[in-house]
Order: C-alpha cells, then sequence, then structure tokens
C-alpha cells in the first residue's frame, strides 16, 4: 500500500482566497482557477476512485489557508484523507490556532516558507515548534521555488530551519519536493539531524536550475546515501481536477526506486510506512 504525502484540494473555497489584492494569476494559476467548479462531494468521489486505482490507502492533503471551513469539511468527509493546516508560525496566537485546527482533525502543518511572507526560523515562531515537538505533530515546509504570488527565495530558504532542528531534536520536519531547488542546503541541514526528512513530490521541474546537472535519479540515489530509507517521504502534489492523479509521478518514482535496487521493505518504508507512523503519532 501507499500513502501519497503531499496533494491539494481545491475549489471555489479554498483557492486564491489567499492572495495579495491586485494579484495578476500566471498561466498554470488560470489553469487552475478554471477548474475550481467541483464540490466537496465530487472531489472525494474523485479522489477515492484514483486512490482505489493506485493502491493508495491515504492521502495527506496540504492546505493553502488558515481555518478554512471546506478544507476542514473536505478532510472530514473521508478517513482516508489526511489534513495538514497552514498557518503563519509567527503569530503570537500561533498555537492557539493549531490548537483549533487540531480540534477540526488535523494531523500536521504545512509552512509555505517562500510564499508566506514569514521567517521560518525566527525566535518568534518558537512557542509555534515546541508545541509541535510536544505533541509530535509533524511540519511539512515548502522552500525553494514555487508558483505562488508572493515568492521570495529569501525566506524560502530552508537554512532558515538550521537553528529550529537543533533547539527541537524532537520535531518532525519534512523538506517537500527534495526542497525545490535547495536540494544542496537540504543535504546539509542533514549533517548530525535526525529530526529531518526529505518528501520527493512534484514535477521537480526545479532541476534544470541546479548548476550540477541532477536527474531525478540522482537526487533520488543522494537521498537514500544522506536521509536513508527511513527519512523519504513519497508524495506526488496532486490537485486532482483538471488532470487527474498524477500516476506518472508515481510509476517514475517507483521506476527510480526500483533501478537503485532498493530493497522492498525500504520501498515500502518510502512509499508508505515512514509517512504512516508520522500521522499515527501526531493522532495519539
Ligand atoms: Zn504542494
Amino acid at each position: 500500500m501507499i500513502i501519497d504525502g503531499h496533494a491539494h484540494f481545491f475549489n471555489k473555497k479554498t483557492f486564491g482566497n489567499n492572495f495579495p489584492k491586485n494579484f495578476k494569476m500566471n498561466e498554470s494559476m488560470k489553469k487552475m482557477a478554471s477548474t475550481i467548479d467541483h464540490t466537496i462531494e465530487e472531489n472525494k468521489d474523485a479522489w477515492i476512485k484514483a486512490m482505489d486505482k493506485e493502491g493508495i490507502e491515504k492521502t495527506v492533503f496540504m492546505s493553502t489557508s488558515t481555518l478554512n471551513q471546506e478544507f476542514t469539511s473536505f478532510i472530514n468527509s473521508n478517513e482516508r484523507f489526511i489534513g495538514f493546516a497552514t498557518l503563519n508560525p509567527e503569530l503570537k496566537d500561533a498555537v492557539e490556532i493549531l490548537k483549533k485546527e487540531l480540534e477540526n482533525g488535523m494531523s500536521g502543518v504545512k509552512l509555505y516558507a517562500t510564499n508566506g511572507q514569514y521567517n521560518i526560523g525566527s525566535d518568534k515562531t518558537f512557542p509555534f515548534y515546541e508545541y509541535c515537538e510536544n505533541n509530535q505533530i509533524p511540519i511539512t515546509i515548502h522552500s525553494g521555488v514555487t508558483i505562488g504570488p508572493t515568492a521570495d527565495l529569501f525566506t524560502g530558504n530552508p537554512i532558515h530551519i538550521s537553528r529550529v532542528l537543533s533547539a527541537f531534536p524532537e520535531l518532525n520536519v519534512i523538506m517537500a519536493h527534495f526542497g525545490a531547488g535547495y536540494f544542496r542546503e537540504v543535504l546539509m541541514l542533514k549533517y548530525k539531524r535526525e529530526n529531518l526528512y526529505v518528501e520527493t513530490s512534484g514535477t521537480n521541474n526545479w532541476l534544470p536550475f541546479q548548476d550540477n546537472f541532477l536527474t531525478l535519479k540522482d537526487v533520488f540515489k543522494k537521498s537514500i546515501d544522506i536521509f536513508g530509507p527511513d527519512k523519504i517521504i513519497f508524495g506526488t502534489d496532486t490537485r486532482i481536477f483538471p488532470d487527474g492523479y498524477r500516476t506518472g509521478i508515481l510509476k517514475e518514482q517507483q521506476k527510480i526506486l526500483e533501478e537503485l535496487n532498493v530493497s522492498s521493505s525500504d520501498k515500502q518504508k518510502i512509499m508508505h510506512g515512514n509517512m504512516s507512523k508520522l500521522i499515527t503519532k501526531s493522532k495519539k
């Protein structure tokens, strides 16, 4: 079985409501915006059908706005849907907001370091991380490149999380999309740190922007060397409309693991076990 560790639920009530005023969407966002006319029921049916077809037990959905009622209702519409809330960790009431999100059924947090207009490593975030560590709430971070409206590669540099990893050694941090261009930094962050995971989702279209000509297979190989099979999490970053489940990404990554002769027990950890442990802990 598989857990997809990174996906999105978008419809009229969850897409674009955190965009700045007068924001001009780019082409790929316009395409998304034109296909969000689907109810929770329609989303649920499309997802469950796709998950059954691909052998996916559970999917982790990343919210794009805080305390969004529509997102909450979607997550709670099926026990195979796992929700990661999003919030600004620098806010004074970040812990209070998180508590509400957890009461609403969320299992983790997604921080948009590049887009969120906050610093994931500032002193102001520490009460939030402390709560997450004490309650074993996993945190997925999107650093690096993104199509988001307020992208800033300065706040999106994952190096900001370095001091957090050392201050909170039991906090589980997952770097999405292999750091989306900051792969070197993500590898460096792993130096002597047990509490960092790397996640594989998305098109990984940051690869051409590297100075060292990596292929996705190189990235997997290096991640297995440095992170080990216990700290890698599979994901696709699917949004089900308009193009359906990203089967191509699933198949490509499974093929790479085959080619790298990853054992079946290690494959099981990457595709299912590692994320399963994190979300089970947070539910206790
Ligand atoms: Zn995503």
